[in-house]
C-alpha cells in the first residue's frame, strides 16, 4: 500500500513539474527548423563583392536566429543537383542572392509549381536581373531589372511599417546603394513595402523629377509568399545591421516564421 501512494506522488510531482513553458520548449525543439536555399550562381553580371558579403550574413542570421539553416547554390552544377524537383523537396525556401541571367533551373516550371505549393522566395537586388528570357519568372518575382545609374543616396518611404522586414526602419529612411529603375511592375500586383515619390539622383535623364518608384515589395504566389527588396548592391549595405533586420524580417515572412496578415495586393498600406 505504502509502495502505492509513493507512486502516486511520484506521478502528481511529474505532472506539476511539467510546466506550460517545459511544453512550449518540447515543442519548439521538437519543430524543425526551416531549410534554406541561398543561390548566387550569376550567368550574367556578377556581384562578387555583394555575394561573398551575403553569404556571411546569412549564416549570421540562421545561427542567430536559430529558426532556420543554410545551403548554399554557388555553381551551374550545384543549381543542376540543388534546384531538381526532387532536391527542392526537402527546402522551404530559396534565396536568389545577387543571381543574373538564366541559372539553369533544371525543370523551371516545376520550381514556379513548387513556389505556388506554399514555399518562400527572397530576391536580393538582382534577383530581378534573372530570367530576363522567362516571363513565368518574373511574374512570379513580380518585377524585372531595366537599367540603374550611379550609385546615390535616396529616400525610401516605408509604405507597410507593420511588415517584418520594414518595422524597424524610419518611415522615410536614406540610403545610399545601386537604385535598380523596374519594367514588367505594376504596383496593382504587388503589396509595395518600400518606394521613392521621385526619380533617383543617379545621373538618368529623368534624375530627381516626381514619380512612382517602387523598390521593395512582397506578394502571395499561390500559397507560396515572395519578398523581394531592390536593396543589396553595396557590401556596406549588406553588412549594416539595419539591413540585415530587413532581410531577417523578410525571411521570417517568406517562410511563414511570423504571421502577417495577407498581403493587401495593390492597395497603399495605412501608414
Ligand atoms: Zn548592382
Amino acid at each position: 500500500m505504502n509502495a502505492m501512494w509513493l507512486l502516486l506522488a511520484i506521478c502528481v510531482l511529474v505532472i506539476v513539474s511539467t510546466t506550460p513553458a517545459d511544453a512550449q520548449r518540447a515543442g519548439a525543439s521538437a519543430k524543425a527548423k526551416k531549410r534554406l536555399l541561398v543561390v548566387s550562381h550569376t550567368a550574367g553580371f556578377r556581384h562578387e563583392g555583394a555575394i561573398k558579403s551575403f553569404d556571411k550574413v546569412i549564416a549570421e542570421l540562421a545561427e542567430k536566429s536559430g529558426q532556420f539553416t543554410v545551403d548554399y547554390c554557388r555553381t551551374a552544377e550545384d543549381v543542376k543537383q540543388m534546384m531538381s524537383p526532387e532536391a527542392l523537396k526537402k527546402y522551404d525556401g530559396v534565396i536568389f542572392s545577387n543571381t543574373t541571367g538564366n541559372i539553369g533551373i533544371p525543370d523551371l516550371q516545376a520550381f514556379l509549381n513548387w513556389v505556388k505549393s506554399g514555399k518562400g522566395v527572397i530576391g536580393i537586388h538582382a534577383a530581378a536581373d534573372t530570367y530576363h528570357d522567362e516571363p513565368a519568372f518574373i511574374e512570379m518575382l513580380g518585377g524585372e531589372f531595366l537599367t540603374h545609374g550611379a550609385q546615390c543616396e535616396v529616400e525610401v518611404i516605408v509604405e507597410d511599417a507593420k511588415h517584418p522586414a520594414m518595422t524597424h526602419l524610419a518611415p522615410r529612411f536614406r540610403v545610399f546603394d545601386e537604385i535598380y529603375h523596374f519594367k514588367n511592375i505594376d504596383r496593382a500586383k504587388l503589396h509595395v513595402l518600400g518606394s521613392m515619390d521621385r526619380h533617383p539622383p543617379d545621373g538618368l535623364p529623368q534624375a530627381g523629377q516626381p514619380g512612382d518608384y517602387l523598390l521593395i515589395w512582397c506578394k502571395p504566389y499561390g500559397k507560396g509568399r515572395v519578398f523581394y527588396t531592390g536593396l543589396g548592391h553595396r557590401e556596406d549595405v549588406i553588412e549594416s545591421e539595419w539591413y540585415k533586420q530587413h532581410i531577417l524580417g523578410g525571411i521570417r515572412w517568406a517562410l511563414g516564421i511570423i504571421r502577417n496578415p495577407q498581403p493587401r495586393i495593390g492597395q497603399p498600406a495605412a501608414r
